[in-house]
């Protein structure tokens, strides 16, 4: 009985660190997604998309360019 018990636990143990070694590629993949991803905020008045830390926040209003801030006005 305990040999058996050992034996599945031997066969669990190793297609458990089957699984653990394919793993970390996928996990890296997604973090690298995550990373490249960046914040991005639709400009009030052209409608264009653009970073989030490049726009000009005015009376809670993103712009993307002080053109777009003086149209707005
Ligand atoms: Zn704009």
């Amino acid at each position: 009985m305990i040999l058996k018990l050992l034996l599945v636990i031997a066969v669990i143990s190793i297609v458990y660190f089957m699984f653990i070694k394919k793993k970390p590629s996928v996990t890296k993949s997604s973090k690298k997604k995550s990373e490249e991803a960046s914040e991005m905020v639709e400009c009030t008045t052209c409608g264009v998309f653009v970073e989030l830390n490049e726009t000009i926040l005015s009376n809670a209003k993103y712009y993307c360019s002080k053109e777009c801030l003086a149209k707005a006005k």
